[in-house]
């Protein structure tokens, strides 16, 4: 038995639209056993000064895919030439390689208050697709890498059989394949969880995966009471192709096979069509936004809050890690919609911030995580209000500025599953992440 372990926070957020003052939150393992709120700070009672939150969750990750940031702002260009960019990457992933970016990467998130990243993995094999002597090398280096830099991780193993519909596989996406979705299956089976990984399924697309190959990639997920993750209209070509090819958008497709439902999660659904709001809603599907990707990459702006109103809960995620801030993918959330439509205040603070923490952690199949109370998974984040971005911050309004004007760098404190993993705005377990980043970025650019 661990001792418990208190932590007295100035502020905390506990649920609700404000924040509670004087908060002790006691800890015993992993997990939160109690929390006191409108008490004086006991004696032996570490302090966390400014605005404790439950721990984030980055719903959607390619760790990789950092590796390209900065690199393909170009003129010109769309959504299809950043992915032969991505692809030149993905091309040059080695174990080490991939485990050293991903560890680097986890940092990074770490570093912003993430407690869980769902790592969407796809690029499996090796080059030309030559299977390595354990077919899960790289699965297995994201989960050690999370390990290592002190996050939990949800390895949404994705499964890739087609170049797009009616395409075979061709060049690096030849790493990303398996002959068909039951071999996908079997080799994804292999992958072990631990406590603080779990493992889940993902359909890559309906331009990846036929549409004859979808229930078995779905039935293994129900089967395992896995999570189900999958992209969906992030362009209008997927919907167009699909609707060519199926006479169906690609939400219908994913319904009719049932891929959609409370254990899904859609990631973008930037462009739904015909009736995916209400099929999507209906379904209870998460939907994952990750907006500063899909700016990134010129996608649109999604149906936000007319998805959530259908039902569907919103997580977010940072996918590309164009920018890695979970913060800036909140506010993110509300600011496009301010442009989209001429107005403000379609979501609350603590809604935005429900997305990036409890909304996310269930989506990644860990239900008891995102929340300030006993029982709960003892993730703590605490964001200084002393920088020049949250300086004066109002007593009466402290969540409308953390959503509206924190970054990452001023996250001070991070506890994950009772671990101090930041201390003073320092990785405790990685000393120096920046150097780790850049040698990792250059082992796969250079
Ligand atoms: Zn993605």
């Amino acid at each position: 038995m661990t001792a418990p372990t208190a932590y007295w926070a100035d502020h905390a957020w506990l649920g609700g639209d404000a924040v509670s003052t004087g908060v002790l939150i006691e800890i015993e393992g992993d997990r939160i056993a109690a929390v006191h709120a409108g008490v004086e700070r006991p004696a032996g009672a570490e302090g966390l000064r400014g605005v404790t939150l439950p721990g984030l969750a980055n719903t959607h990750s390619h760790a990789f895919q950092r590796a390209l940031r900065g690199r393909t702002h170009r003129a010109g260009g769309s959504f299809w030439t950043w992915r032969e960019d991505m692809y030149a990457v993905a091309d040059r992933l080695e174990p080490d390689a991939c485990y050293a970016l991903a560890r680097a990467v986890y940092a990074e998130m770490a570093l912003a208050g993430v407690a869980c990243v769902g790592e969407f993995h796809y690029v499996h094999h090796g080059p030309g697709g030559i299977p390595y002597a354990d077919p899960n090398t790289l699965g297995e280096a994201h989960i050690a890498a999370a390990e290592d830099a002190g996050i939990r991780i949800t390895l949404l193993d994705a499964c890739y059989l087609a170049g797009g519909i009616d395409t075979a596989l061709q060049g690096a996406q030849l790493r990303f394949g398996d002959a068909d979705a039951d071999a996908w299956g079997a080799r994804a089976a292999a992958l072990r969880e631990t406590p603080v990984a779990r493992v889940g399924a993902a359909i890559h697309s309906v331009r990846a995966v036929p549409a004859d190959q979808l229930a078995t990639v779905a039935g293994w997920a129900r089967d395992r009471a896995a999570p189900l993750h999958v992209h969906l209209s992030e362009q209008v070509a997927e919907n167009e192709a699909c609707l060519a090819a199926y006479g169906r958008t690609p939400a219908q497709l994913l319904d009719e096979h049932g891929a959609l439902g409370p254990h899904a999660c859609a990631v973008h659904a930037t462009h739904p069509a015909g009736g995916d709001v209400a099929r999507i809603g209906d379904s209870l599907t998460t939907v994952c936004l990750c907006p500063t990707t899909e700016r990134d990459l010129a996608d649109g702006i999604g149906p936000a809050r007319a998805l959530a109103t259908a039902g569907a809960p919103l997580a977010l995620g940072s996918d590309s890690h164009a920018v890695v801030d979970l913060f800036e993918e909140a506010r993110a959330v509300e600011l496009d919609e301010r442009l989209a439509t001429g107005l403000r205040g379609h979501w609350r603070a603590a809604e935005l911030l429900h997305a990036a923490g409890a909304a996310g952690h269930a989506a990644l199949g860990w239900p008891d995580a995102g929340r300030l109370e006993a029982g709960a998974l003892a993730d703590l984040v605490t964001v200084g209000l002393d920088s020049v971005r949250l300086a004066g911050a109002q007593p009466t309004t402290l969540l409308e500025s953390v959503v509206f004007a924190a970054g990452g760098a001023d996250v001070r404190e991070v506890v994950v599953g009772g671990r101090r993993v930041v201390a003073g705005g320092r990785h405790a377990l990685i000393d120096d992440v920046p150097g780790a980043l850049a040698a990792a970025v250059t082992a796969v650019t250079a």
